[in-house]
């Protein structure tokens, strides 16, 4: 078949190769991958900026059928619909394995980044990670469930985003806009989202089409000016940060209210990042470090997509073959795109 590889350490070093199909353990279940969605993270394995175990298939953002079981394998049937957690490598003895956090294990090798991933037309996992895939959900709409589950866990479980509150998402780029859209679907009194002057294009549009109340563009106005203005002077009850910018991570602590908590899903991509301590402090601000998800998240996500009440589809602004996967990358590097998915 052929695949998507990071075959080697350094930048660059992806290919699409011919290799061959994957075999399945007695506790696994091979996958027929129907769409797989393009994630951030891709693109920093790409420039070797997250850690990775090469040579890997990449791609853990997809949806798919069971092709085949193996033989311990109780519960699932060839043909099942199904879309799958990542949290393959999880060890589930250690005490955040036992503490309920296994997707936090540090030995956790997750697919397209530990293990082979998606960017195929199979992949072999362990069954006791699959969630089934509803008829009523496509499967390009399945293969985005996985970073909503990352933002269902960060904003509803971790958060604790409430009906009625007031919500700030720092960055449109995908993880924003599925921010703004689970904001939205949690039913918050205002929602906003903030970007830059290359974010006028298709980014804000979307947030937009998503339900923004309104877009803060920081190349053009101070946003922490404009959201004393849009509170009455309080600040926002919640501060999503997925932007990982600098400025923007200071600037948090004047736009969250007094005991407001701030829910940090973006990495910044730097050792180090300077905040305003003590003004978090004096403002019993909550600081929410976030990653990755929950099962009880992919339950939600799934349960949300099906009754309507989260438009995954409005999500995906491209759909393109396996093969196109360099101009996949192109897109979202070059901010034309929120979730492109690639069918292999
Ligand atoms: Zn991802
Ligand atoms: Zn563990």
């Amino acid at each position: 078949m052929k695949a998507v590889i990071k075959f080697g350490k350094g930048k660059g070093l992806v290919e699409m190769r011919e290799v061959p199909e994957p075999k399945i353990k007695d506790d696994e279940v091979l996958i027929e991958v129907k769409a797989v969605s393009v994630c951030g993270s891709d693109l920093h394995i790409y420039h070797d900026s997250h850690p990775y175990w090469p040579p890997v298939i990449l791609g853990h953002e997809f949806s798919g059928i069971i092709a085949d079981i193996g033989k311990d394998v109780k519960g699932w049937n060839v043909g099942d619909r199904i879309v799958t957690e990542t949290r393959t490598g999880s060890c589930g003895i250690c005490y955040t394995c036992q503490s309920g956090f296994p997707q936090a294990c540090e030995q956790k090798r997750p697919y397209g980044i530990g293990v082979n991933g998606a960017y195929a037309k199979y992949v072999a996992g362990p069954a006791h990670l699959l969630h089934r895939l509803p008829d009523t959900i496509s499967f390009e709409a399945g293969a985005v469930i996985e970073p909503i589950a990352v933002c269902i866990t960060s904003i509803l479980e971790r958060s604790q985003l409430q009906a009625g509150e007031s919500v700030l998402v720092a960055g449109p780029g995908p993880i924003g806009l599925i921010s703004l859209a689970i904001a939205k679907s949690a039913g918050v009194k205002l929602v906003g989202i903030t970007g830059k002057s290359s974010d006028e294009g298709v980014r804000f549009e979307k947030a937009k089409e998503l339900g923004a109340d309104f877009t803060i563009n920081v190349d053009q106005e101070n946003p922490v000016k404009k959201i004393l203005e849009m509170t009455h002077g309080l600040g926002v009850d919640i501060l999503i940060e997925t932007s990982g910018g600098t400025q923007a991570i200071y600037q948090t602590f004047e736009m969250v209210r007094r005991l407001g908590r701030v829910c940090a899903i973006g990495i910044s991509g730097r050792d180090e990042v300077s905040i305003p301590y003590d003004r978090g402090i004096f403002k019993a601000i909550r600081y929410d470090f976030c990653f990755s998800s929950s099962w009880t998240a992919w339950e939600k996500a799934i349960g949300l997509i099906a009754k309507g009440l989260l438009p995954a589809e409005k999500l995906i602004t491209h759909k393109l073959p396996l093969e196109k996967w360099e101009e996949a990358f192109h897109l979202l590097e070059n901010l034309k795109a929120a979730k492109v998915i690639l069918i292999p």
